[in-house]
């Protein structure tokens, strides 16, 4: 089944949905012209169709291994690897000086959905990368800068995120690897740190992995981890491969879905590694990637969720089954199957145009600097993690229901996208750790960001002919934000994942409303499916969010027990 890029939708929702006009306004995003930003999104939208999107499949059934310990990926994926490195493809929004285009976000992030509907597991590759050298960018000293980035920006090297170890997962803090200082400058680096992806790589010539651990005098906790940089090869000072470095593959995961991306099990033995930013500081840096791999995340599940939408609505033009009121026979024309396939459409629109506007607010805190543009993109981030993987699991579980029996089968392909997808609502910090994000340090300065979104959103309500149900929904986000300001953090925690989810489905309204401005019937309509069908919900989970905690937490794990 051929994937066909969302040109059109991106085209839309970055002239009438998210204001992408002030982001090519500002001095250092001036290049990203209309033309400019048409033909990247077409050129990189036909390399995703053409090349990228037939390594699918090949890559779920021939998944990567490991042998005489080196990953051995799925067959196509070097190629089309290379294909995607000499386009320049990965450092869309790098630095030029470093060889990439200097692109805003807004664009790459274009480009990964497209490349995470046609193939995630080699997605996950360059995505990871490109979080790297962001991160570099920021943090790293200049030596490491002029080394790295150019290998990693052409896609000669790759980049990979180490900070998962067995008894560390979401409480990062608890992780145990170490690192000793060297006479000249350099860091032993030694330990172990499960389910890294891309932990090796046979299309690129080095793997960079940037790993967390604790120097010899670390405090516990979050406060005392510090980042490093160990390549897998360990460089010459002109970038030439010298020696191999001491750490090795231990193993890969059996996962439900990504099969072609590798999860490796890595062991660090006195590794040769350089510090990346201050020493106790590297979490801080860490969240450079971390931010943009949660957006990047997000963007994922958009990607597999317009993949499974293509999929389930090829399937119902085509398949017969059952007499319908006007008589024809394909089930697209059940106004159930019609209704789940405005649904899925109806809720990828809102996430992507969330996404873009989460892009948008980060190019214009990076072009300008603005502490409020920042602020906005740091409340929408959760956010868009959230909605956006959550839209990909259910999108591609209704593009499962739709094919009936065929969704079952492997054959069919739609299951595919189902068992890929359902790792992005755990990976890059898992739901509830971004709901916690969003009712704690999101909500620390007083609410200051989340007002002003409000605020937007009621005005832009307001000045819909179809907006009173928003404004109406607005209303009660605000005075459930004052409630979750009113509460301490426990009570936060409990209403977290529901008031995230009320406030995802306001802002999708909000989106589908600015998208109804235009006037285009398609859009209207498809606004008038989201008010109707989905918007709704909003209310369950605001009295979720309030409902009091002590219900289920009173229950004991005996009082669970059948
Ligand atoms: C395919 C795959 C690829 C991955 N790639 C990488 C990678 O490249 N690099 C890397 O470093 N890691 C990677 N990870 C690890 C991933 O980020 C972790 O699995 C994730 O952070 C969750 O940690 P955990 O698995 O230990 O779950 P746990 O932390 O044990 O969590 C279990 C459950 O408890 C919940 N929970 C835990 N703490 C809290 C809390 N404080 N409040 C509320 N709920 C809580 C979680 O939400 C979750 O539902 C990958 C994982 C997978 C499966």
């Amino acid at each position: 089944m051929p994937y066909t890029p969302p040109l059109r939708d991106f085209a839309f929702i970055l002239d009438h949905v998210v204001g992408f006009q002030q982001v090519r306004d500002t001095d250092r995003f001036a290049e990203a012209t209309a033309d400019t930003v048409q033909a990247i999104l077409s050129e990189g939208g036909r390399l995703n169709a053409e090349v990228i999107a037939p390594l699918r499949r090949p890559g779920d059934v021939t998944p990567s291994r490991l042998e005489n310990g080196a990953v051995v990926s799925p067959p196509g994926y070097a190629e089309g690897f290379r294909a995607l490195a000499d386009g320049g493809w990965i450092g869309i929004s790098a630095a030029p000086e470093f060889g990439g285009m200097g692109m805003p976000q807004t664009l790459s992030t274009a480009f990964y959905e497209m490349m995470a509907a046609a193939c995630l597991s080699l997605q996950m590759n360059p995505l990871l990368t490109q979080g790297q050298i962001e991160a570099l960018e920021h943090h790293a000293s200049d030596a490491l800068k002029a080394l790295y980035l150019p290998k990693l920006i052409s896609g000669e090297w790759s980049g990979t995120m180490n900070l998962t170890e067995p008894q560390a997962g979401t409480d990062v803090g608890a992780l145990r690897s170490r690192a000793e200082p060297q006479a000249d400058g350099s860091y032993r680096v030694t330990g172990q740190k499960i389910y890294i992806s891309w932990g090796d790589c046979d299309f690129t010539q080095n793997v960079c992995h940037l790993v967390l651990a604790r120097l010899p005098d670390a405090a516990p906790g979050s406060k005392g981890i510090s980042l490093f940089l160990v390549p897998k090869i360990i460089p010459n000072a002109d970038g030439s491969l010298g020696q191999p470095n001491s750490l090795r593959v231990v193993s890969l995961e059996q996962k439900l879905g990504i099969h072609g991306s590798p999860t490796c099990v890595m062991e660090y033995d006195g590794a040769t590694g350089w510090l990346v930013g201050a020493p106790h500081r590297g979490l801080a840096a860490m969240f450079t990637m971390m931010n943009n791999a949660r957006v990047g995340v997000g963007v994922q599940g958009i990607g597999v969720a317009e993949g499974a939408y293509q999929h389930a609505l090829a399937y119902a033009r085509d398949r017969k089954q059952g007499p319908t009121a006007k008589g024809a026979t394909a089930i697209i024309d059940h106004p159930d199957i019609r209704r789940q396939l405005a649904i899925m459409r109806a809720e990828i629109f809102a996430a992507r145009a969330i996404a873009m506007a989460n892009c948008v607010a980060i190019d214009m805190a990076t072009a300008t600097g603005g502490a409020d543009w920042a602020a906005r993109a740091g409340w929408l981030t959760p956010i868009t993690k959230v909605y956006g993987t959550e839209t990909g699991i259910t999108v591609s579980d209704m593009g499962i229901q739709i094919h009936g029996g065929m969704g079952f089968v492997e054959e069919a392909g739609a299951a595919q996208f189902l068992r890929d997808v359902r790792v992005t609502s755990i990976y890059e910090g898992t739901n509830a750790i971004q709901a916690l994000d969003l009712v704690g340090r999101k909500l620390s300065d007083g609410g200051a960001a989340v007002f002003a979104v409000l605020d937007e959103m009621a005005k832009a309500a307001r000045a819909s002919g179809m907006g009173a149900p928003v404004t109406e929904a607005v209303q009660a986000l605000r005075a459930a934000t004052e409630w979750m300001l009113g509460q301490g953090m426990e009570a936060r925690a409990a209403g977290a994942t529901a008031y995230l989810r009320a406030f995802a489905r306001v802002l999708g309204a909000d989106m589908h409303l600015r998208a109804a401005a235009s006037g285009e019937g398609a859009r209207v309509a498809l606004a008038r499916v989201y008010l109707d069908q989905m918007l709704p919900e909003y209310a369950a989970h605001l009295a979720a969010m309030r409902a009091d905690p002590a219900a289920y937490m009173d229950l004991t794990p005996e009082d669970m027990t059948a």
